[in-house]
């Protein structure tokens, strides 16, 4: 029997859960785009997506996913020829450097597998080997999406300034901003892309380019750049009924008002601290069941998992089975095992944005349930350790 009757829970990462207030902020008639109210609401989005970057830089909107982000950022920095360096753990490192190459631009990949982050000894050691320079760009994600991973971004900038190498660095934070503490500008970062649909709670379809000086004198030079991509007039405010080259996205641009109204009101520190104790919930939960069990999360060291996603390795097809079992009987999807082998084995748990203590612990007593409905051997005690978790945290 289903008992997934009631409000479905898509806890993948991203789209992420969608706040009422943020539907309900979209639920009105198409407004003029030329004066008025939306006119001053997308110039007043403009401190909010600062603030919460940590940057006094500048942001250009696009209409696009973080894929159309992604080829933005390298486009406004990059010329056909050009070398970058692009870290990878996960499926999402490579997707930008994929990204790169469709560019013409010459992409080298360190690869650091998928359980552990970049490693900077080594990213430090090949930019000192570049006396030349060629290396123009360096690209990390700071949360990869699929792994789980966290990549400790002030510190790649410690390893760049160490080599004396002036390479931009490029950070992707599509599943990490508004979750996982972040600071572009204390932490030396040129060029950092995000987009709507993770930590920022509105639906898919703007994509964010942050940039500082740095970048935009490389934008100078830059040969990919297109009529299109080009973040010069977007990201000037005197242009910005041209911010979109046409027609403004309107319902999302009233999306996002609210979604940042309610990270404003919350207090991005609050908000990263949320982030933290429900993602301690999670492994808690993960490592009671692991005791007794197969069951592991994928990054060992705590200090390099995200507070955004949470990815957990079983075993093949018993992650997937898992996975299915909790959408079919308790509505509540979780995310695939995207990009990993064997894909049956692993599973995602998505908790950015609009999450709070009842929501995960809901999912973990769901997925107990499911533990059990299926004789998969797991360890006792996991909602337990996530409410001892999140007792101590709400103290
Ligand atoms: C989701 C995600 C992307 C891709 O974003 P799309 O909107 O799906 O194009 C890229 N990088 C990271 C880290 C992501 O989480």
């Amino acid at each position: 029997m289903p008992l997934s009757h009631g409000r479905p829970y898509l806890a993948i990462p991203g789209p992420s859960v969608m706040p009422d207030r943020v539907l309900r902020a979209m639920h009105r008639a198409a407004p003029n785009i030329y004066t008025g109210e939306l006119v001053e609401l997308t110039h007043g989005l403009i401190p909010d997506l600062k603030a919460i970057a940590r940057t006094d830089g500048k942001v250009a909107i696009y209409i696009a996913n973080g894929h159309g982000a992604w080829e933005a950022a390298l486009a406004n920095v990059l010329s056909p020829g050009d070398t970058i360096l692009a870290l990878a753990t996960g499926r999402f490192g490579h997707g930008w450097a994929e990204m790169a190459a469709g560019l013409g631009v010459e992409v080298e990949v360190m690869d650091f597998g998928e359980t552990a982050p970049n490693d900077l000894a080594a990213v430090e050691a090949r930019l000192k080997a570049d006396s030349e320079g060629r290396i123009k760009a360096v690209t990390s994600v700071h949360v990869d999406t699929s792994t789980g991973i966290l990549n400790d971004i002030a510190g790649l900038r410690t390893a760049l300034d160490r080599a004396g190498h002036g390479a931009l660095l490029m950070a992707d934070c599509i599943a990490s901003l508004a979750c996982d503490r972040f600071e572009m500008d204390a932490w030396g970062v040129d060029v950092m892309v995000a987009a709507s649909q993770k930590g920022l709670m509105t639906p898919p379809g703007l994509g964010f380019v942050f940039f500082n000086d740095r970048a935009a004198a490389a934008r100078q030079t830059a040969g990919c750049v297109t009529r299109h991509w080009d973040w010069t007039d977007r990201s000037a405010p005197e242009l910005y009924y041209q911010f979109f080259n046409g027609t403004a996205p309107t319902h999302h641009l009233y999306g996002l008002r609210e979604a940042l109204d309610m990270i404003g009101e919350e207090g991005i520190e609050a908000v990263w601290a949320r982030h933290d104790a429900l993602a301690r919930a999670i492994w808690a939960a993960v490592a009671a069941w692991g005791q007794g069990g197969a069951m592991r999360l994928n990054v060992a060291e705590a200090a390099s998992r995200s507070r955004a996603i949470t990815s957990v390795e079983l075993s093949d097809p018993d992650g997937e089975r898992l996975r299915a079992w909790c959408e079919e009987k308790a509505g509540v999807t979780l995310g695939i095992g995207l990009g990993r082998t064997p894909p049956d084995a692993f599973f995602r748990i998505g908790h950015m944005g609009h999450v709070n203590a009842h929501m995960v612990l809901g999912v973990l007593g769901v997925m107990d349930a499911g533990l059990k409905a299926l004789g998969i051997p797991h360890g006792s005690g996991a909602v337990e350790a996530a409410a001892r978790v999140v007792a101590d945290a709400a103290a």
